[in-house]
């Protein structure tokens, strides 16, 4: 049985135009390093790393291992002090998560007081945390300046999947994506980046919900348009916190010179699209940087990226009613995952405030997609949004504070 009459959204597409969010050219100042890194990977331990909340003192959590190893060793054999000291230190980073030099009690009093006159080692306050019924947990972040960013942890039964945030806000305005809706505020920095992962694993480990096995960059912020910072902190957790490359993914909108730069990689990363459209007109009214770099363009890039890598791509599709959810649409959706031999993740739209009228498709609409691209020989699942009842999706929860506090 095919589901109700679909509401007026295909003839509202014009006015999709003028409400969508107007993009300024600053907001697109980080391609410039996007571009600049077309064929390189960005290096580790960037200025911006080292800048953390711009006091000075290099931020200990935005240095990549041998960099941070490195620092250390220089800076006790300046002190006259032995060697071991940058190891012992490296240990309170990396496996004991500590908050603060205070806390590093295999260390001199005095030596842990000159760490902390010469290095940074803070991570965000918690401005919120919620629940859900189904296990998610949200977490707010106020960074040093007030900006607030989200992290997610998402128990199943096998896995915890931790998904973080890459930037305060996000310039790239997609319409049915509540951060995109409330603008861009900053990049956020390597340490920034990877404090999420490690505050959250604390608040994990506190409550017996195990060990963060995935990472995912699915967040507040488009990750391959920072990365300066997005790219030393996959190192980072990698090489440092010991999360296997296989299990960190990076999700992006179609940063082309991005997608290029973590093929060059020599880690096994993970990458996701979020295509939510397989032709490039309607894509373009959701995804505005569709203009930029046009899926055809994307595609030829997520190609290389399997083909060097060895590694498949996922593609999120999240169905919106009456908008991208017309079964005439599957043979473009299928050819295009057929070619990048991509597993399909179908999501019900999550609803937000800015798009009112926009509706999940109905269930039977789902279960018709995923048929059909089945029987078009595409692997496929639908996937159900999790913690809906604590706005868990991207961007909701700091879109609703924002909201309580200018409204
Ligand atoms: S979907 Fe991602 S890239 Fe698009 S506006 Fe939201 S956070 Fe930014």
């Amino acid at each position: 049985m095919e589901e109700e009459a679909k509401p007026p959204l295909l003839r509202n597409r014009a006015k999709l135009v003028s409400v969508r969010p107007r993009l300024k050219q600053r907001d697109f100042a980080c391609f410039r390093t996007a571009r600049e890194n077309e064929h390189a990977v960005t290096p580790p331990g960037t200025a911006m790393a080292r800048k953390g909340n711009g006091d000075g003192r290099p931020d200990l959590l935005g240095l990549v291992p041998a960099e941070l190893r490195e620092v250390l060793r220089r800076h006790f054999h300046e002190r006259g002090q032995p060697e071991f000291r940058a190891g012992q230190v490296e240990r309170w980073v990396f496996h004991n998560d500590a908050r603060g030099f205070g806390e590093m009690n295999d260390l001199p009093l005095g030596e842990r007081d000159v760490l902390g006159a010469a290095f940074r080692l803070e991570e965000p306050a918690t401005a919120s945390v919620s629940v859900s019924r189904d296990g998610t947990v949200k977490h707010l972040w106020r960074l040093w300046d007030g900006e607030l960013v989200e992290s997610v942890l998402i128990p199943t039964r096998s896995r915890l999947t931790l998904c973080i945030s890459s930037q305060a806000g996000c310039p790239l305005g997609c319409t049915f994506c509540a951060t995109g809706w409330s603008g861009f505020r900053r990049q956020l920095t390597a340490g920034e980046i990877v404090a999420q992962f490690r505050a959250s694993r604390r608040w994990a480990r506190r409550r017996d919900m195990g060990e963060i096995s995935n990472i995912v960059f699915m967040g507040m912020g488009e990750p391959l348009a920072n990365p300066r910072a997005v790219l030393p902190s996959l190192t980072i957790l990698n090489g440092g916190y010991r999360v296997g490359a296989r299990r960190i993914t990076v999700s992006t909108v179609g940063v082309v010179p991005g997608i290029r730069s973590l093929a060059e990689r020599p880690e096994q990363f993970g990458l996701a699209l979020s295509l939510h459209a397989p032709e490039s007109g309607l894509r373009r009214e959701l995804i505005p940087l569709e203009k930029r770099y046009p899926l055809a363009e994307v595609k030829a890039a997520l190609e290389r990226f399997r083909r060097v890598r060895g590694r498949r791509i996922t593609l999120e599709y999240t169905m919106i009613r009456g908008l991208n959810d017309d079964l005439a649409l599957i043979p473009a959706l299928a050819g295009f995952a057929r070619d990048t031999r991509a597993f399909v993740n179908l999501i019900p739209f999550n609803p937000i405030p800015y798009q009112p009228e926009w509706r999940p498709s109905a269930p039977g609409r789902v279960q018709a997609f995923r048929r059909k691209l089945e029987e078009s020989g595409v692997a496929v699942m639908v996937r159900e949004p999790r913690g809906r009842d604590i706005d868990a999706a991207c961007g909701q929860l700091r879109a609703s504070r924002l909201a309580v506090l200018t409204g």
